[in-house]
């Protein structure tokens, strides 16, 4: 019997700032689809935010490492930064199956309004045949695969996995919005990513 390869999640995202948000689903994806680890990866230069305004990439893979710090089911990469140029999910998921070879499969983490937009993604189904997509529910946003069916085809749906979170709905565009305003975004982040953004005056 072939042995079941080493599953491992990949949590791509802005963090800008990471929130409680991104940290649930990524435990919930961790639990549900028994992954052995979970690597966040904060992006370099978004492709699809190129007028954003925020962190430095520095800060943000800062407060990345600072916020997964205590599970050590997570770590945090610094592959996007490293990389010239716009970082593509792709590029980055071909990395990671060039490093660990045959030995893992990779499950991309989304949250599930990303299903409704990933037929626009950069070589959205060479990345289907390099990894698992793992869908978290998303208030407001119901999943809907009809578009992606649509799209990219019947057999990109077997690589998607939908899994149940608690549904936060907590947006990195709104603690930047609150920490403008001089409010509390007390229990939206870790503690510790409360305590480097007004150490460093982050987004104020
Ligand atoms: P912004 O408001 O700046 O767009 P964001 O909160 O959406 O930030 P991103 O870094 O853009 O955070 O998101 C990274 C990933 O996390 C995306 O797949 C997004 O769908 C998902 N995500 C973000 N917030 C939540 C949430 N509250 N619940 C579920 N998924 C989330
Ligand atoms: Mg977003």
């Amino acid at each position: 019997m072939a042995e079941e390869k080493k599953r491992i999640g990949v949590m791509g995202g802005t963090f800008d700032p990471i929130h409680i948000g991104h940290l649930t689903i990524a435990e919930a994806a961790r639990e549900a689809l028994r992954l052995a680890e979970v690597i966040f990866i904060p992006a370099a230069e978004p492709p699809h935010k190129p007028e954003r305004r925020g962190a430095s990439a520095e800060h943000r893979l800062r407060l990345t490492q600072l916020a997964v710090g205590s599970n050590p089911f997570f770590r945090a990469l610094d592959v996007e930064m490293k990389r010239k140029g716009p970082s593509y999910s792709y590029d980055t998921l071909r990395a990671l199956v060039e490093t660990h070879g045959d030995h893992a499969d990779f499950y991309f983490i989304i949250g599930g309004d990303e299903l409704n937009t990933i037929f626009t993604w950069h070589r959205i189904l060479e990345l289907f045949s390099l990894c698992h997509f793992a869908a978290a529910r998303r208030k407001g946003a119901p999943i809907s695969l009809t578009d992606v069916r649509a799209r990219l085809g019947e057999e990109v749906l077997s690589r998607i996995h939908c899994v149940e979170t608690p549904e936060l709905e907590i947006s990195s565009t709104d603690i930047r919005r609150r920490l403008q305003e001089g409010r509390s975004i007390r229990y939206l982040v870790p503690e510790s990513v409360e305590t480097y953004i007004y150490k460093e005056g982050l987004y104020q």
